[in-house]
């Protein structure tokens, strides 16, 4: 793939030097190539191509409905320093307040408040313990007076700025400390209300911003999280197009396309991942990003997430019923991928074709996990064999309107067996 960004009118010397690259990218063996002036051309790694496709305004999709959204994503090491600097850029007003926890506020939350506090901006910080009804009103009350949120943490503290921004109608910037599943750049947010895990939409985060030389020091688990909440998408969207074969669901085949696309850049970085460099983290935190826009661009879950997340959710209901604690979500997610992959494969005639697409089948998925060090069997998340049938059972009746695999046939006990059989499980 070659992109060629002209800043000008093309001269005789432009127009010489780009036919050098179009000639340097077949020669390279159609390595993707960018040239951004002419005095500068550098081969792109996969990583890189991503983060230019999220940077890519103009992106429009086949069906003409689809747009990239408004939002600034910086992905990039001691990006905390410029902070300042950003919320300058971005106009958000004068006075905010951090929403930050015991350890992250440890992290980059007090380094936040003091960098914006020297540039003169009104800074408040609001800890909170739990992503639940009472903390987002804490937010909401203590910020009445701040025009907008710095959410500085991982998942549960982001839920709660998101909740309480989209409460209190202010604009917000998410800072992730973390990267264990794709909740940085959708429109959603998972928060206990009554006691049950509910998914409530919000409006999207005027930046997402990642620090490498902070993530850089995330534990083992996240990326293995991170990696299991990508993989859904060989499932979700194998659901996704039963409901528009089904039940003529609206579908878009670039925001199909956009999904597996986050998942293939992290498989084919999968060495770098696993030794931990910074280009293998980053190309898992571009691909969660991007997993997450593709929801929000598309305004719900459904692109990237199917009959996999089902049994999770039903793993979650039953955890918070029972006062338990059943795996992260990323590790339930990527363990639901094998089940449900395994399942389509016996069950769903439009499933991956295994020539075409090798990676996608329900074994190379679980390959894919292990090499990462994620989990690969319902015991190593507290999750029993019977447990994990019950949830395969189960699972469907979770979210009756959003048509799977599992909608379409619902699964007995002996097609639970056998897949977990299959599945060595
Ligand atoms: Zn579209
Ligand atoms: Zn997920």
């Amino acid at each position: 793939m070659l992109i060629y960004v002209c800043r000008g009118i093309l001269g005789p010397f432009a127009i010489l030097d780009l036919f050098v690259k179009i000639i340097c990218a077949f020669t390279s063996h159609f390595k993707p190539l960018i040239g951004l002036n002419k005095h500068y051309l550098s081969v792109l790694s996969e990583t890189e191509m991503i983060f230019l496709s999220l940077l890519d305004r103009s992106w429009t999709c086949s069906c003409g409905k689809h747009s990239m959204p408004k939002v600034e994503i910086i992905v990039d090491s001691g990006v905390l320093q410029r902070i300042s600097d950003l919320v300058n850029k971005l106009d958000l007003g004068g006075s905010c307040a951090i929403v930050d926890d015991v350890n992250t506020r440890k992290v980059a939350g007090l380094e936040i408040m003091n960098l914006l506090r020297s540039n003169d901006c009104g800074v408040s910080e609001v800890v909170v313990n739990n992503p639940d009804e009472a903390n987002v009103s804490k937010v909401v009350a203590a910020t009445q007076d701040k025009d907008f949120l710095i959410g500085v943490g991982g998942t549960s503290v982001l839920d709660v700025t998101k909740l309480a921004a989209y409460r209190k109608g202010s604009r917000y910037i998410l800072f992730s400390t973390g990267m264990a599943n794709d909740g940085m750049s959708s429109k959603t947010c998972s928060i206990i209300v009554g006691g049950k895990k509910e998914t409530i939409p919000v409006n999207l985060a005027d930046a997402v911003i990642v620090d490498m030389t902070i993530i850089s020091r995330a534990p083992s688990w996240m990326i293995a999280a991170g990696c299991g909440d990508l993989a859904a998408d060989v499932t979700a969207i194998k659901d996704w197009q039963l409901g528009r074969d089904d039940k003529k669901e609206p579908y878009c085949d670039s925001l199909a396309d956009w999904e597996m696309s986050a998942l293939d850049s992290v498989m084919n970085n999968l060495e770098q991942i696993r030794s931990r460099t910074e280009n293998g983290t980053k190309s898992l935190v571009w691909a969660l990003i991007k997993k997450g826009l593709g929801m929000s661009i598309w305004g719900s879950s459904r692109p990237a997430s199917g009959s996999e997340h089902l049994w999770s959710h039903w793993l979650d209901h039953y955890a918070e019923e029972h006062r338990t604690k059943l795996g992260q979500h990323g590790e339930q997610v990527g363990i639901g991928t094998l089940l449900m992959a395994n399942y389509h494969q016996l069950h769903n005639p439009n499933w991956w074709n295994a020539e075409e697409h090798p990676n996608y089948q329900a074994e190379s998925i679980m390959s894919f996990l292990r090499e990462v060090g994620a989990y690969t069997n319902p015991t190593e998340i507290g999750v029993s064999r019977e447990l994990s049938i019950q949830a395969f059972l189960g699972a469907w009746q979770y979210r009756k309107t959003r048509y799977t695999i599992l909608h379409k046939r619902h699964p007995d006990a002996s097609d639970a067996e056998k897949t977990m059989n299959e599945l060595r499980m």
